[in-house]
Parts: structure tokens; C-alpha cells; sequence
């Protein structure tokens, strides 16, 4: 469905909460969208041209906070004591809905993860909300959450406040697929260290304490334990660290960990075991071993049925039909996202929209597709759909209450 001349836009529907309120409301954030997407493409483009990596994503702070300002936002620059963090509103009162953007790029690759469509996804989603909110309605929040790929940005940003009036919270992710359940689950990233002792690798090597070995056995074990893991389970390391010449042996090692499990507790037998690979692996060598953590945990994303279906629903509005709850299937499985911390304070969604490609997030072929004009197109219309959730959520107080009514219920 398109706008048409049905648009009347910043009515609101404070006085009537009815069926045609809220369709006029939605083409008149749909057209709000439309009407911003080529500027959106060119936001867009600036900051998968600028790739920053985590907390020092200067630039595209810089040009989202300048955009929403424009667009008649209340903004905050570095908010929440981070410099790269914002808050931009419009409106006041209740319900308050928060859209994240996200605008980190991977260390080598760039964009890879596509978080440029997610930047330009969150102003959309605002753009199309302003237009479509009325006096009294409620108020939008679009929330700039630096650094998720690894800093926890929106944990900060959660134990700083930024959640505490909040009734719901929702954000979009560039995929190869699409989908309003992603499975995303919990992670730990974690550093290890082995200590051991320098020698002459050929003449006295008897005087050594091979702090390689030690990381070799560890990454050995870990590999064996994979047949006693949980299928949702993941663990995988990168060597950083492994000597500096074959005729010393090494007194130090390291590597990086990343372990995850589809729930916290479940996380925290997983770590048990992959932290006794580690420990076993000291020693066998004899090495002092330095297990740390590389920034906080981010919990399992926790999608919200009732907003899912709400925008699965809206989604149809272009026609798309999505893969109800249960039917993703494995197509994304495995990832984390620190809007699983989100997830768990306010009702949340993270829906994943395709973009066409072949290849996965984290490679230079998904760089090179969140910067195409087709990807731009599926990130508009997944941006219409959510703002649509969005209103679904102001105009129908027994849509939200449901909504929290499942995010308090126990067996969640
Ligand atoms: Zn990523
Ligand atoms: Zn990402």
C-alpha cells in the first residue's frame, strides 16, 4: 500500500482511536519516509563511507545528531556520559517507543554489518513517526547506541537511564533474510592470556615453559568439547598472540573467545567448561593462565509476540509475508546484539530485513550490499512497516498492554 490522497499528515488520532485514524496516520508516516529517502540514501552512504569502529564513531554522531536536529528533533548529543551516544525526541508523555540506531563498522571490512541502514532505519522510523503523531499521542525516542559490535553501548546506555520511561523498544538489522524472530542469543567475549618462560627453543630447551602449547591444547580441547555442546551453542577464538621467533619458545600467548548460548544460564555452564579447557591447558604446560572478560556480556534478544506479529503484519502491507514465530528455522542463528539487554528491561523487537546478496554479515560482500541502491529500497520499507507497528502501539492502548502483559508473564 502506498500513500495516497488520504494523507493527512500530523492529524494524530488523539480524538478518535479508530480504524481510519490510524490508517490516515500511517500514510502519513509511510509518505514522511518517502518523501526523506533520498536524503536517508545520502546519510546512509556518508557514514558506510566513514567506517568508525567501536566509541569512536565521531562522524556518523556528528551527522545523524545534525539531521534530527533539522527535522525538528530535540536533540542530546553525547548522551548518557558517552560521546557517540544521542537521544533525539519528539513528542512527550506516554506511551514513549524507542527506535535504535546503530552505526559501528568492523574493524578491516568496513560496513559489513550493514549498521549505516540501521542508522538511517532509526531516523526514518522517526521521521515517519513525527509526522504521524499528534498532540497527546505519546512521544518517540531515537536512541544512538554506539559500539554493538562488542562495546555494549546500549548496556550503558540502559544503566544510565535511558530506558527508564520507555514503554517498548524496536530497531531493524540488514540481513541476507528476513524475519521478526532472528534468533539471537547470549555472548561473552573473553580474553586469555598464557604466561610461561623464554628459552633457546634448540640448545636448553629443557629451561622453557611453552606458553604456545598451552594455547594450542586449549583450542584442541575446545574443539573436542564441541561434540558434548548444545546445537545452539557457539564458541570460536582467534589467535592474537603466539610468539615471535621459532628459536625462542614463548613466554606468552593469547587469544580471544567469543562463547554464546541461547540463554544466560545457559552461558554459564558453557563458560564452566570452555574456562576448564583453559585452566586444564595451564596446567599441562605448567603456564600461569589470565582468563578476562573483553567488555560485558550481552543477554539473548527476547522478541515481544504480540509487536512481532504486529509488524509482520504491517509488513503485508508490501506484500511481504514473513515466517511466523518458529518458522525462521536456522536461516539466522547464532548472533548477539547487546539489544538483547534492551530486550530484557522493555518489551523489544529486532527484526532482520533482507537485503539482496549472497553474502553474510561480517564480509566484505555484505559491505559492498548495504551500500546499493536495492538494499536502500528494503531498508525504506522495513523502516515503513516498523513506524506502522509504532502507531499500531500509540492508537491501541490494548495492543501495548498485551504486549507488556507477555513481557511480565512469568514463563517468559
Ligand atoms: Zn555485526
Ligand atoms: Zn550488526
Amino acid at each position: 500500500m502506498t500513500s495516497g490522497p488520504l494523507v493527512r499528515a500530523g492529524t494524530g488520532f488523539a480524538t478518535l482511536r479508530g480504524m481510519l485514524d490510524i490508517e490516515f496516520a500511517k500514510r502519513a508516516a509511510e509518505a514522511a519516509i518517502d518523501d526523506a529517502s533520498a536524503a536517508l540514501r545520502e546519510l546512509s552512504l556518508d557514514i558506510h563511507s566513514h567506517p568508525e569502529l567501536n566509541f569512536e564513531e565521531e562522524h556518523a554522531h556528528e551527522v545523524l545528531t545534525r539531521f534530527l536536529e533539522q527535522a525538528g528533533f530535540e536533540v542530546e548529543r553525547s548522551a548518557y556520559e558517552l560521546p557517540t551516544a544521542f537521544r533525539a525526541t519528539f513528542g512527550s508523555g506516554s506511551p514513549a517507543l524507542a527506535v535504535f540506531c546503530e552505526y559501528d563498522a568492523l574493524p578491516g571490512i568496513g560496513h559489513a554489518c550493514g549498521h549505516n541502514l540501521i542508522a538511517a532505519s532509526g531516523v526514518a522510523v522517526g521521521l515517519g513517526l513525527k509526522a504521524a503523531l499528534g498532540p497527546g499521542n505519546g512521544a518517540v525516542l531515537v536512541f544512538g547506541s554506539p559500539a554493538e559490535e562488542g562495546g555494549g553501548g546500549k548496556i550503558l546506555m540502559i544503566e544510565r537511564g535511558a530506558l527508564n520511561d520507555v514503554d517498548a523498544a524496536m530497531m531493524l538489522h540488514p540481513s541476507p533474510v528476513d524475519g521478526a524472530w532472528p534468533n539471537m542469543i547470549a555472548i561473552e567475549m573473553l580474553k586469555v592470556e598464557y604466561f610461561g618462560r623464554n628459552a633457546h627453543a634448540a640448545a636448553f630447551p629443557w629451561e622453557g615453559v611453552n606458553a604456545l602449547d598451552a594455547l594450542v591444547l586449549a583450542y584442541s580441547s575446545i574443539s573436542a568439547m564441541r561434540q558434548q555442546m548444545r546445537p545452539t551453542d557457539r564458541v570460536h577464538g582467534v589467535i592474537t598472540s603466539g610468539g615471535v621467533k621459532p628459536n625462542i619458545i614463548p613466554d606468552y600467548a593469547a587469544a580471544e573467545y567469543y562463547v554464546r548460548s541461547s540463554t544466560a544460564s545457559e552461558l554459564a555452564e558453557l563458560h564452566a567448561k570452555v574456562a576448564g579447557c583453559f585452566e586444564g591447558a595451564a596446567t599441562a604446560t605448567g603456564c600461569r593462565l589470565e582468563l578476562t572478560s573483553l567488555g560485558r556480556p550481552y543477554r539473548e534478544v527476547v522478541t515481544n509476540d504480540v509487536i512481532a506479529e504486529a509488524y509482520c503484519e504491517n509488513m503485508g502491507r508490501f506484500e511481504v509475508r514473513l515466517p511466523g514465530r518458529g518458522q525462521q528455522g536456522g536461516a539466522i542463528g547464532g548472533a548477539s546484539t547487546d539489544m538483547g539487554d534492551v530486550s530484557q528491561v522493555v518489551p523489544s523487537i529486532h527484526p532482520v530485513f533482507g537485503i539482496p546478496t549472497d553474502a553474510a554479515n561480517h564480509t566484505p560482500g555484505f559491505t559492498a550490499a548495504a551500500a546499493t541502491p536495492e538494499a536502500h529500497a528494503r531498508m525504506i520499507r522495513a523502516a515503513k512497516a516498523l513506524a506502522c507497528t509504532a502507531i499500531d502501539l500509540y492508537a491501541k492502548p490494548e495492543l501495548l498492554a498485551s504486549a507488556k502483559r507477555e513481557f511480565a508473564a512469568p514463563e517468559r
